[in-house]
This record gives C-alpha cells, structure tokens and sequence, in this order.
C-alpha cells in the first residue's frame, strides 16, 4: 500500500499510461480525480472506474488554467505518439509548456508534489547510448518531432526553475517506450501497428531497414516505477529513466508479432520518417539505486498479454 487517501489529480488520466494509474490510485483507496480533454484519450478507458465513489472525472484541457484542491499531481496530459502529437504540433507545444505552467502553478499554490511525465524523447537521436540521465542529448529544434522533443524539455526546465525558485515539490520521470493494455490501436505506434496489422491480415510496415532499435516496457512495470518515484524521498527530483533495457531491432520486434499471433501476414518495408532515431536504451541503474525499481516483463510476455488485448477489441 503506497497511499492512505490522499487526493491525486491525474492528467491525461484518460489515456492509455493515465488509466492505468488512476486503477492503481483507486484500488489503493485515494480520491483520484482524472483530469483529460479526450483528445486521445477515451472514457472507455476508465469506464469501470465511473461511479466509484473514490472517483472524479474532470473535462478539462490543460491549456487552460484550473483550481483544484489536491496533495499531489501527475502531469501526463499530453498526446504520446507521432501521429497524434504532429496533426496539432502548436497545440502539442502548447499543452506541454502551459499545461507545465498551470500544473506547477496550481502545486505551488496548494503545495502538493508533483511529478512530471517526461520522456526519452528529450535524448532526441541520442549519440550516447545507452542513455543516461546526464546526457544532454541531440534534439533537432525545428523537426517535425520538435513540438513534442522541446515541449517535453521545456517543462522540464520549467519543473526545476519551480523547485529551485519556488520550492515546489517535484519529480521528473523520463519514460521510455511502454506498451500493453488500452494502448490505441489507431495511434500508429510500433507494437500496436504490428499487433493490429497481425490479427487483421494486413502487412506489417517496417519504416526504413528496420535495424533501428527501441527499448519496450511493459505498463505494468511502468506503473510502480512511477509510483515509487511519487513516494521517494524528497531529496530526489529526478531526472530518473524508466524504461526496459532489453533493446530490440524494429525488424525483431516484426517477427516476434508474428509468431506470437500465428499470424501470416508479411512484413513489408516503407520510408524512415523524418528524425526518427536509430537507437533507443535506457540506462536504468539510477532507478535501481534510489528507487529500488526494475522492470520484470520481458518483451515475450509483454506482447502476450497485449495480443489478448488486442484480439478481444479489434
Ligand atoms: P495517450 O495519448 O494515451 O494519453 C495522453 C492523454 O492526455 C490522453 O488521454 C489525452 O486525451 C490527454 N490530453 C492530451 N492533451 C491534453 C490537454 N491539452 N488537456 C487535457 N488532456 C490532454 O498517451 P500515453 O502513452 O498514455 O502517454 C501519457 C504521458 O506519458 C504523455 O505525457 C507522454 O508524453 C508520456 N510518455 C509516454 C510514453 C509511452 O511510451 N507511452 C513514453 C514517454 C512519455
Ligand atoms: N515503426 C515502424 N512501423 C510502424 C510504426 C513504427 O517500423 O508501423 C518504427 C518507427 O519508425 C520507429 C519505431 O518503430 O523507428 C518506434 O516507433 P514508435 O512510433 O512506436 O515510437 P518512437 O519512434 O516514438 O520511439
């Protein structure tokens, strides 16, 4: 039990990480009020959770301010996958930064801890590999992935310049990759593409060769990372990495859907887009060290669970 009734504001908790959360949150006994706009996430997502007496759901978007009474905030509004964050990328900018700026604002004034849905993204195609969270990265400023890279960085920046400025109690995870469960099958993200492409007979596209690589948690893990990193003590803020490092080729990953899904569908191959970056690991031990944490789903498991996912909603 990580929690005795404390109110959490989750944001973005109607999406694919925040409904996850807010299940945790509730089934530990605290007042959740999940905080979204819908503009990917869905109430499907939380439907079991409507009703619940430890419940709120707010409509709400973060660009906009709001006074809300909570001990604490996870900040997780924000559109995750390319397709999603570059059809509005001012507006991705936009909820990255002023949703930052109304959520530190909002922790101050009620002096609740807050805790940042960062992103491995701020590495951009990182040079270093694996990533540490000392590495500055190598961020283009005016791709297409811009919006999202530099809104992330921003509110990064935005979360240390309140602690040091203001005192506000922050954490600041840098989430890696994560899939299972309620992922969009639409969002046009690697393992739910290939997962859906699989089930339905459709080609798996793999952009470029396919040898570029990528690290996948699965959200279970994701979780309790994050929760643990809420309960650190309040010497640590972060930067912390959560992610699984256990690398896998793209190609890897397009075979491995296959065979578990028995499915016969081909793998085909399409252009790399723009910025897209080769290799992607996180270096975990600063999680281990101060937070005790390390994922326990391999890859194999991991798409398992989510192929059964995927086979009961398609
Ligand atoms: P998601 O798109 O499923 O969830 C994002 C949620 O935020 C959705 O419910 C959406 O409707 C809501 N939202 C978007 N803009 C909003 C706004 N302006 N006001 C209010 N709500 C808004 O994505 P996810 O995978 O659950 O990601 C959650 C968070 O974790 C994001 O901040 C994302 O950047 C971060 N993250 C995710 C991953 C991953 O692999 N899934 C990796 C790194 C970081
Ligand atoms: N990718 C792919 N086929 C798809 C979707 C994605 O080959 O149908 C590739 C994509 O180019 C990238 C990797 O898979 O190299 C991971 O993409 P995703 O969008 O899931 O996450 P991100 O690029 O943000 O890590």
């Amino acid at each position: 039990m990580y929690y005795s009734q404390k109110r959490i504001l989750v944001t973005g908790g109607a999406g694919f990480l925040g409904s996850h959360l807010c299940d945790r949150l509730v089934s530990e006994g605290n007042d959740v009020l999940c905080l979204d706009n819908f503009y990917t996430g869905s109430k499907q997502n939380i439907r079991h959770l409507l009703g619940k007496p430890n419940f709120e759901l707010i409509r709400h978007d973060l660009v906009h301010p709001i006074f809300l009474e909570v001990d604490e905030i996870y900040n997780l509004a924000c559109p995750a996958a390319p397709v999603h964050y570059q059809y509005n990328p001012v507006k991705t900018a936009k909820t990255n930064v002023m949703g930052a700026i109304h959520m530190l604002g909002l922790a101050k004034r009620v002096r609740a801890k807050i805790l940042q849905a960062s992103s491995s993204e701020i590495y951009g195609n990182p040079t270093e590999h694996p990533q540490k969270e000392n590495y500055w990265g190598n961020v283009n400023s005016i791709g297409p992935r811009s919006c999202y890279d530099e809104g992330k960085r921003c509110a990064e920046t935005l979360f240390f310049d309140y602690h040091r400025q203001n005192r506000v109690n922050i954490r600041v995870v840098r989430i890696f990759n994560t899939y299972g469960p309620r992922m969009h099958p639409n969002d046009g993200r690697v393992i739910s593409n290939f997962i859906v492409q699989a089930l339905t007979g459709q080609d798996l596209t793999v952009f470029g060769d396919g040898n570029q690589t990528r690290s996948f948690c699965y959200i279970d893990d994701l979780i309790e990372g994050m929760l643990r990193m809420m309960c650190a003590p309040d010497d640590f803020a972060g930067p912390v990495n959560l992610g699984n490092p256990d690398e896998f080729t793209i190609l890897d990953v397009a075979q491995k859907i296959l065979r578990i899904t028995g499915s016969h569908s081909k793998i085909i191959f399409r252009p790399l887009p723009e910025d897209d970056p080769m290799h992607r690991r996180p270096d975990i031990r600063l999680a281990g060290e101060r937070l005790g944490w390390e994922p326990k789903t391999d890859l194999e498991h991991g798409l398992a669970k989510t192929v059964e996912y995927f086979k009961k909603v398609l």
